[in-house]
């Protein structure tokens, strides 16, 4: 079933580009494996996909040490500072910065263990009361901040759109992120591009593509919906 379901996945991707008039390999799909078995992470790997997303620390780092091929891991979830020593050295990406005290965290065990960081600013465009992220007017003054911080590097934004039943009612918001990538560009700020975009699930990936997303990040349209166990 995950193999179908990637497959469609990508048809809808690359329909989704030829609408946009996009070359579909500026988008990248990122499965999110969260609460699912490594099990599945093999069989999607045999699709083909090298990206995986997880948005717990914990859960990242077993599935990392287990896997022996090496992937690109995508921390998607809110990340708590005490756990940053944990991922700095196995992540490709950390998506969900949302503060100056994160990134200085990030910035300092990078630093430690010689890496360099790439890192997203999550922007909470929909301003959700509920969600994590950046308010939009509040994003260009943290990401000046951050630039200046050794051994990471903002490529980009993130968000999460609300849950909804019909995407077009999220294309506003992807609209908004992009715009506001782009302003940002504009500042010309050192150490800081912005060439990614992470916006997009299963429910409203499309869309997202549509309004220029370079990273999606679905999860139940691969692997089906999640079992969460009691205490999560
Ligand atoms: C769980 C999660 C996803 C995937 O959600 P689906 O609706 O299952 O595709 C994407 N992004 C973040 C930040 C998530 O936590």
């Amino acid at each position: 079933m995950i193999k179908e379901n990637i497959e469609q996945v990508r048809e809808k991707i690359a329909a989704a580009c030829r609408r946009a008039g996009r070359d579909p390999k500026e988008v990248t799909l990122i499965a999110v494996s969260k609460t699912k078995p490594v099990s599945d992470i093999y069989e999607a790997m045999e699709t083909g996909i090298v990206d995986f997303g997880e948005n717990k620390v914990q859960e990242l780092t077993e599935k990392y040490e287990t896997i022996a091929q090496p992937l690109n891991w995508h921390m998607i979830g809110h990340l708590q500072r005490n756990k940053v020593k944990y991922i700095v050295d196995k992540v490709k990406l950390i998506h969900s910065v949302d503060s100056l005290r994160l990134a200085e965290q990030i910035s300092k065990e990078a630093v430690k263990k010689n890496v360099e960081v790439d890192i997203l600013i999550e922007v909470n465009v929909a301003e959700e009361e509920s969600k994590f992220g950046m308010d939009t007017e509040e994003t260009a003054q943290l990401i000046q901040d951050i630039s200046t911080l050794p051994g990471i590097h903002i490529r980009g934004l993130m968000t999460v759109a609300p849950y909804t039943d019909d995407p077009e009612d999220n294309r506003v918001y992807f609209k908004n992120l992009k715009q506001l990538a782009v302003d940002i560009e504009r500042k010309n700020i050192d150490n800081v591009t912005m060439s990614v975009l992470s916006m997009g699930m299963t429910g409203d990936y499309e869309v997202a593509i549509e309004e220029g997303a370079t990273l999606v990040r679905v999860g139940t349209g691969i692997f089906g919906s999640r079992n969460y166990h009691k205490g999560d």
